[in-house]
């Protein structure tokens, strides 16, 4: 039985990959070993059946080349710190990781498996021992359209984003609800009168949005309740956001693309425009895709639809994408709808769609146990 450390279970992805795994009986296969950052000496997590014990210190580099497998949600500064620091051991484990650091090393893989298991085999047969998840927008939106990718349906890509608060992390979500609750408290006494003019309550909206408190904007910067923010996460100074940026990068490594990897083609072009709105946990995405054959719509559908055992097609009217197409629809669930899907006016082979993920789900954590399932069955 393989021993198998845990860092940053506590942490939101944590939390959720703990669910899974206990959902799974993933946790009756191997023998876990908890770590933390923080709190070392506290209690690890409840897990049915299995003494989770005390944690240790996630830092101590002699325990953690005790194990076969470390799986880590803690964040990028960990990793920064203590991969290089345990590779230079000799440690010979295999790293399971959910944060970017390491994403685009030649050495890593980035893993997807219900859609590059492909490329995560023959990196297990050439020895590779970093197995990295993607960006969950990436994520959520090839577990929606990969299909088409696989297909070498692709030319090229345009994507814009629709991401919740929590990519940010618990925080935000935090600062969201808070100022909802703001806004709302602002015309409370307005909305229990029907009679009172919407354009009174519009201007005490806008104006206690201008009035959040700097603890109430400390996450985001400016109001995301009632409001959108077209960028997400560092500035690269060549027009991009690093998300923007990691659109084209991490699929093109997903599906081992491009200059340097195993390739199965040139690299696909992508572009995003990457924004975040006031959803809790979902990301959505409006993709404008170039065929690079025109295939007739029903081909199209039946394509996508199989993209993995998750995808689910919605068909394009209104009823079923009010009902099957929103965050609050797919929120903690693994089902991956791709709806909105059509020929666009721009000419045959040209095609619209909408898909959404949870991104704490495939966008985060599933992706990290699957990883431990398949080198488990190795
Ligand atoms: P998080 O909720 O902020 O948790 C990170 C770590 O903070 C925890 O694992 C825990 O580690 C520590 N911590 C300190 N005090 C805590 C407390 N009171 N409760 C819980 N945890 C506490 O971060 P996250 O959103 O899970 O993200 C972790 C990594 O996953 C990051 O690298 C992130 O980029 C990546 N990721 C995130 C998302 C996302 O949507 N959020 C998606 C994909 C990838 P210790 O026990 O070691 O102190």
């Amino acid at each position: 039985m393989k021993t198998v450390g845990l860092v940053g279970w506590r942490g939101m992805v944590g939390s959720v990959l703990m669910q899974r795994m206990r959902d799974e009986g993933d946790f009756a296969l191997v023998r876990p070993v908890f770590f933390s950052t923080s709190n070392a000496g506290g209690r690890g997590p409840d897990i049915a059946g299995v003494d989770s014990g005390t944690c240790q210190d996630a830092f101590d580099l002699a325990a953690l080349e005790a194990l076969d497998i470390v799986i880590t949600c803690q964040g990028g500064d960990y990793t920064s710190e203590v991969h290089p620091k345990l590779r230079a051991t000799g440690w010979r484990g295999i790293w399971i990781d959910a944060a970017k650091t390491l994403r685009m090393q030649d050495d890593a893989i980035i893993v997807l498996d219900p859609i590059n298991r492909p490329v995560i085999d023959a990196a297990i047969d050439r020895g590779i021992r970093d197995f990295i998840g993607s960006n969950c927008t990436v994520a959520a939106m090839m577990m929606g359209v990969g299909g088409l990718f696989n297909h070498d349906l692709v030319e090229w890509m345009t994507c814009t984003t629709y991401q919740a608060a929590s990519g940010g992390g618990a925080q935000h979500m935090r600062e969201l609800l808070t100022q909802f609750g703001t806004l709302h408290e602002a015309v409370a006494g307005e909305l229990a009168d029907p009679a009172s003019a919407i354009l009174d309550i519009d201007r005490k909206v806008l104006a206690a949005q201008h009035g959040l408190s700097a603890a109430e904007t400390a996450h985001f910067g400016v109001p995301l309740g009632g409001n959108l923010i077209p960028w997400i996460d560092r500035d690269l100074g060549n027009g991009l956001s690093l998300e923007e940026w990691k659109g084209m990068a991490e699929t093109n490594k997903i599906l081992g693309r491009g200059p340097g990897l195993d390739a199965t083609g040139p690299e696909i072009p992508i572009d995003s425009i990457c924004v975040r709105v006031g959803a809790m946990r979902c990301h959505s995405q409006s993709l404008t895709i170039k065929l690079t054959r025109d295939l007739p719509l029903d081909e199209v559908e039946d394509i996508v639809a199989r993209s993995t055992a998750w995808t689910r097609l919605v068909p394009n009217t209104r009823d079923a994408t009010l009902a099957e197409l929103t965050p609050a629809a797919v929120t903690g669930t693994l089902t991956i709808p791709v709806g909105r899907l059509r020929k666009l006016a721009l000419g045959p082979r040209y095609l619209g769609a909408f898909t959404i993920g949870d991104q704490l789900l495939w966008g985060a954590a599933e992706p990290l146990r699957r990883m431990l399932r398949i080198l488990l069955a190795a």
